[in-house]
């Protein structure tokens, strides 16, 4: 099990200066994490991962996963003006949208990204709008004809939004080439928080077999092949990381099988990952404020689910440690929850921990990606502070909590007294 990276003094240190509750992020434990991805697929050509935004939008974070190499995966117009503003242009961003408005087309294309089409009908939009760039790729939705269904976050290919049928898939490209795209990639996302590796690599499969039935049908040769995201990570301590190795060698050998020999070319191969880059590294720290037993015992947090969303969202496992009670014996059971009007803001059901105090420091594992990004207001919750643990072992906030002034700016002639 993964250690939060300060003892108890410094964090009790930390906290006299920016009070809980806060996501803290480890920058070498982000940094060591993304060379060693990038180091397992280095046989691939091109390989590149574009950080999909949407899991941490932090410009701290982005710029640091820039200096690794990494490109950015956005899929709105504000994600787009966030990494217009750092600096990432043309073939650094993925433009991966669906539902998209015009708006964010005219920016995706002002950017000369990559433009990442989630339906057949957007091709004529696109057209008619901004104008068909040199470059398209095309996401798939293999409905039945995938073997291994996507789980609960993605869910069953046949009724997941995303992506076009196979059929569409083929019009697409061939539509495409006669109104002169040149240059196509091809993508698809279809598990998510996937820690078995043959799960991943069959995505591979199925995408390098595809783009081989395109090239020939269709006649055009891809420049890239876009695996998606989707790479777990273990939240439960007795879940084991994907071996990044031992995956790369699966989807080495597909690669040699399907792409190489049928003279394919070689084409790059890009992922979209997020929470395997961030997710592990960030931990959100709280205060607990009450204790309180009736039918259950529960423990009450200065955080709630407008924090992390994901146990209350898709009943997701979040580790929680007690800050200096890690070997205490964990002999009582608790429900570790937040202060909405809602019972489903829960951080843990059932959860054994140690017997707790009011003012004990609680430690949330894994909030890193998908954690702060999928805040809310509700109940009038204002949204934490974020902190970097830096190589150097300083903290700095690299941002501030929501003020009242914040969440009332929208208000027409209403100033917070
Ligand atoms: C959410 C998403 C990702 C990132 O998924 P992770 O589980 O964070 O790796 C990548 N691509 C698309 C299109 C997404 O919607």
């Amino acid at each position: 099990m993964k250690k939060f990276p300060l003892s108890k003094k410094e964090t009790l240190g930390l906290i006299k200066k920016y009070p809980t509750p806060f996501h803290l992020y480890d920058e070498k434990a982000i940094r060591t994490n993304a060379q060693r991805f990038q180091k397992a697929f280095a046989w691939a050509p091109g390989f590149r991962n574009y950080f999909a935004v949407k899991a941490c939008p932090n410009p701290v974070i982005l710029k640091i996963l820039a200096a690794e190499g990494m490109g950015v995966d956005c899929s709105s117009f504000t994600e787009l003006v966030l990494i217009d503003k750092l600096g990432f242009m043309g073939e650094d961003i993925m433009f991966s949208s669906n539902d998209t408005a015009y708006s964010e087309f005219t920016e995706a294309k002002r950017l000369n990204s990559i433009i990442n089409l989630d339906d057949t009908t957007q091709l004529a939009i696109l057209e008619k709008t901004v104008g068909l760039p040199e470059l398209l790729c095309f996401r798939y939705n293999p409905g039945s004809l995938r073997e291994h269904k996507g789980n609960i976050i993605i869910g069953n290919p046949e009724e997941a939004k995303f992506g076009m049928t196979k059929m569409q898939l083929f019009d697409a490209y061939r539509t495409a080439k006669e109104k002169g795209v040149k240059r196509f990639g091809l993508h698809a996302m279809i598990v998510s928080n996937e820690l078995i590796s043959d799960a991943l690599a069959e995505t591979a499969n199925m995408l390098f077999t595809l783009a081989g039935e395109i090239s020939k049908e269709v006649g055009i040769s891809f420049e890239f092949i876009n695996l998606g995201g989707g790479i777990g990570i273990p939240y439960r301590p007795e879940q084991k990381a994907v071996g990044l190795e031992e995956l790369s060698a699966k989807i080495e050998k597909l690669y040699r099988e399907k792409i190489t020999t049928q003279g394919l070319g070689k084409i790059k191969i890009y992922m979209e990952c997020g929470r395997m880059i961030t997710g592990p590294y960030g931990y959100l720290v709280s205060t607990i404020i009450n204790t309180k037993d009736i039918y259950r015992k529960y423990i009450g947090i200065d955080a709630s689910m407008a924090n992390l969303m994901r146990p209350g969202m898709y009943g997701a496992y979040h580790h929680i440690n007690i800050l200096g009670k890690e070997s205490s014996p964990q002999d009582l059971e608790y429900d570790v929850v937040g202060s909405l009007c809602e019972n489903n803001d829960k951080f843990a059901i059932n959860r054994k921990l140690p017997r707790v105090e009011i003012g004990d420091i609680a430690i949330i594992y894994d909030t890193g990606a998908h954690g702060y990004s999928m805040g809310f207001n509700y109940n009038g919750k204002l949204r934490s502070s974020e902190l970097l643990l830096k190589t150097d072992d300083s903290v700095e906030q690299i941002r501030r909590a929501e003020t009242l002034e914040d969440y009332f700016a929208t208000v027409k002639n209403f100033l917070v007294p």
